[in-house]
């Protein structure tokens, strides 16, 4: 399929909640900024009646982390970029010996962009460009929302939320490390960055540390330092 057809097919779907963001230019409809609406969704999510309960009485471990989603499902990756079948087993193996519940994070650029989202974006140069803008942002937003109910969920209820875990090098879940359009570089991606801003807002300090394909010893090891 052409690239024109497919930017138009991807706007004939943007009137749907599950569709991918079209992202056929920048002088399209937009949504609200960044702390302006969103406040009111995120009030939403994380207030109302909550009830305090003993978890320590069955066989649970009462420790979380958050994860990337493409280090428990590799079939969300950009097309040609995934390194594994279908998880980062060196990771996984250490977290199933502690013990420890695994919680995928949404795959923001599948959310956002579709499974079959281009590197170059027309008119956009990159795929960092497209989760730039205000119609992204406010495609990712809700997932935000949702991971940071999850975090005040648990820790709530006395779980050990031991951090979260991006994917280095990602324009999107980038920690350390991200991609521009002139390459790999320092820096964050964009989801990480807006999950790390609503963090901050919220009051929650919750250790995020970045994972490398083929180099994931330094991040098991920074997680078991926190067990
Ligand atoms: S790094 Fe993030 S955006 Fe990229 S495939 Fe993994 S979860 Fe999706």
């Amino acid at each position: 399929m052409q690239k024109a057809e497919m930017i138009a097919r991807r706007s004939l779907l943007q009137g749907s909640v599950a569709a991918p963001l079209a992202v056929a230019g920048r002088g399209g409809s937009r949504q609200p900024a960044p702390g302006s609406g969103f406040r009111e969704q995120k009030t939403r999510l994380v207030e109302g009646p909550q009830v305090k309960r003993d978890f320590t009485k069955d066989g649970r471990s009462r420790r979380v982390v958050f994860a990337a989603h493409c280090m428990l499902n590799q079939n969300a990756r950009h097309v040609d970029c995934a390194d594994f079948p279908a998880m980062m087993k060196p990771m996984l193996t250490a977290l199933q010996a502690k013990e420890i519940g695994v919680i995928q994070l949404p795959c923001p650029e599948l959310m956002a962009l579709g499974l079959g989202r281009d590197r170059d974006v027309p008119p956009l140069e990159t795929i960092r460009e497209a989760l730039e803008l205000p119609e992204a942002h406010a495609r990712l937003m809700p997932y935000v929302d949702q991971v940071v109910y999850q975090i005040r969920e648990y820790l709530f209820q006395g779980f050990r939320v031991l951090g979260i875990l991006g994917k280095n090098g990602s324009p999107s879940c980038g920690v350390e490390t991200t991609f521009y359009s002139s390459g790999q570089g320092p820096g964050e991606g964009v989801f990480v960055r807006l999950l790390k801003e609503r963090l901050k807002a919220e009051g929650l300090d919750i250790g995020i540390k970045g994972i490398e394909d083929h180099r994931q010893q330094e991040a098991i090891e920074w997680l078991l330092k926190r067990v």
